[in-house]
């Protein structure tokens, strides 16, 4: 082992503590290999429309049914450091553009593959990844000349994107329904920047999710939907006309810091103490009153006697709204939040058509909507049970961060596997200008893409043999958009089919991919430390340092 070292006399020196692991060299690097395989290998069979989904059971037995690449991977616990690593590709991708994590874990798993190749023909690690890092950036310069503009205004396209998107999940048969949804929120919050460039800031809209009804009743409300209930029984329950205080100071009377014990000796000075502190709760309510708002939205606590005088005023409250959903109902309402009772005037109040209190399954929720040109919206998820009210949740994201990009960016290619297919037949061609064994690099990198159509056939049943023959022919001849059409398992012209995607997304995938394949690529060396909790090893201490099983292949990996 590596962590004895000899001096020249002989005496052995140890380096590294006791119990650590070390794996070195070609064992170090087919231990990653193997392990960043075998999580491509996982999500792989979700890719596409006629993916299949994946069922989830944590240690506590929650289940988990879902075709979504990021969800996949942050629910399994990976233990390989190298697997790790490609989960983490997952979760880059997640965060910067919102789609495409499994497309983008599938290819970095070609990519390591096909790096395999080339190490057992004793190609230099370094070697690959130059040529990897040479083809990315080619491949970067290809997609981007193939994309085209669209027009952020055009709400066909747009939801042409958003059901593209959604195309691979669960509520693909809904995404009609919900990929307007979709486009109509979006556009909705947008803003313009300077520059004239649109800026999406999803943080606006809320998605609420309930179970029950069916994913057709999900909706778009041009304002908030609050998961409370108007605080008092003797209170509106609806409100049309809605003039909206948002106030994130209690209407209670202080309690002091400082325990205080008032004493009390006549039954008339308790009288005149309750009275006083009525007489303080009431001049709030009035405030409120005076300001004209019909609809109170507290952020803190509403005293049961404040409560009483609001609802004699007809005024509707809710109290302890969240910090968050204050800030949105101030988006979409336009009113402005108030420190201070005594500040309140007419001017703060936003408005909204309507604020009414529903029955959404067994729990009560007020709903402010109808507001004018709201620069926040929510969602509220309807579907037959918890776990399809929660994959759709997961698939709205996806398409939310779709939209964002493509308002952001408004730059599109066509999908199902097209881009890859060209990107990867003109990569060949560019190959020979590659000096030496880079060449072969590049050449791997071409047929890592080609993975993408690959498996996109392969899930949809079609012959991956003669699939991808046709699909290279048809490619040669210049048709730059033909893919797998999985639907109707034929290879076929994918703009017609409407199978649209942001340019963002794929440039990403190729990113990413490519960043952590070669990342992985470059370890030859994997010092592991033992947990202290470990049981010490035999006296002599080289005991515990025998064998390397434990990180050898999928010994390593927890999947449970
Ligand atoms: P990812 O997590 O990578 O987005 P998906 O399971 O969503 O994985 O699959 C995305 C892939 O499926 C993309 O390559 C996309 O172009 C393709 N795709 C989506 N809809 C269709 C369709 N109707 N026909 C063919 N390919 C499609
Ligand atoms: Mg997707």
């Amino acid at each position: 082992m590596a962590s004895i070292q000899t001096t020249p006399g002989g005496m052995p020196v140890l380096i590294l503590k006791e119990g650590t692991k070390e794996s070195k060299g070609k064992e170090a690097q087919r231990n990653n290999l193997t392990a960043a395989k075998l999580i491509a290998e996982i999500v792989k069979t979700s890719l596409g429309p006629r993916g299949m989904d994946k069922m989830l059971v944590d240690t506590l037995g929650d289940v988990t049914i879902t075709n979504d690449g990021a969800t996949i991977l942050k629910e399994i616990d990976v233990q390989h450091p190298a697997a790790k690593m490609m989960v983490e590709v997952a979760k880059s991708v997640d965060n910067e553009v919102g789609d495409g994590t499994t497309s983008s874990v599938v290819f970095a798993g070609a990519l390591l593959e096909r790096a395999e190749d080339l190490i057992n023909k004793d190609v230099h690690p370094s070697v690959i990844i130059d040529g990897y890092s040479a083809a990315s950036e080619q491949a970067l310069k290809l997609v981007q000349k193939i994309a085209f503009k669209i027009d952020p205004a055009n709400k066909e396209i747009l939801l042409k994107i958003a059901r593209t998107s959604m195309d691979s999940k669960l509520v693909s048969d809904d995404s009609p329904v919900l990929g307007q949804i979709v486009v109509d929120a979006t556009r909705q919050i947008a803003e313009k920047s300077e520059d004239g460039s649109l800026k999406v800031d999803l943080d606006n809209i809320k998605v609420e999710k309930k179970a029950g009804g069916s994913i057709r009743d999900t909706k778009l409300i041009k304002g908030v939907v609050l998961d409370k209930e108007v605080v008092h029984a003797g209170m509106p329950k609806r409100i049309d006309g809605a003039k909206i205080a948002l106030i994130n100071s209690a209407l209670e009377i202080e309690k002091t810091e400082m325990s205080a014990e008032i004493r009390i000796t006549d039954p008339q000075q308790m009288q005149m103490f309750l009275e006083e502190e009525n007489k303080m709760l009431k001049a709030m309510v009035d405030k409120v009153k005076s300001s004209g708002a019909n609809v109170l939205l507290c952020q803190k606590g509403i005293d049961d006697i404040a409560q009483h005088y609001l609802a004699k005023a007809n005024i509707m409250a809710v109290r302890r709204v969240k910090e968050s959903d204050m800030f949105k109902l101030a988006k979409a309402t336009g009113a402005r939040i108030v420190n201070n009772l005594d500040d309140l005037t007419a001017k703060d109040l936003g408005s909204a058509d309507l604020v009414e209190e529903r029955k959404v399954e067994t729990d009560k929720w007020v709903f402010i909507e109808g507001c004018k040109n709201p620069k926040a919206v929510s969602i509220l998820v309807r579907g037959g049970s918890q776990r399809v009210v929660d994959e759709a949740d997961r698939s709205l994201h996806d398409a939310l961060m779709v939209m964002k990009d493509v308002l952001e960016k408004p730059a599109i290619v066509a999908g199902g596997g097209a881009p890859e297919a060209y990107i990867a037949n003109e990569l060949r061609q560019w190959a020979s200008t590659q000096e030496g064994r880079a060449q072969l690099a590049v050449q791997k990198f071409a047929d890592a893409l080609d993975s993408i159509p690959l498996t996109l056939a392969e899930n949809s049943g079609m012959d991956p043999i003669d699939t991808m023959t046709e699909l290279r022919a048809r490619q040669s001849k210049g048709s730059k958009w033909t893919g797998i059409d999985c639907r109707n398992g034929v290879v076929t012209d994918m703009f017609k089919q409407d199978v649209l995607e942001p340019l963002s997304v794929k440039e990403q995938i190729i990113k990413s991919a490519t960043e952590a394949a070669s990342m992985i690529l470059r370890i030859d060396d994997v010092i592991a430390a033992t947990k202290s909790k470990m049981p010490a090893g035999p006296p002599g201490g080289m005991g515990g340092m025998g064998g390397m099983g434990g990180m050898g292949g999928m010994g390593g990996m927890d999947m449970e």
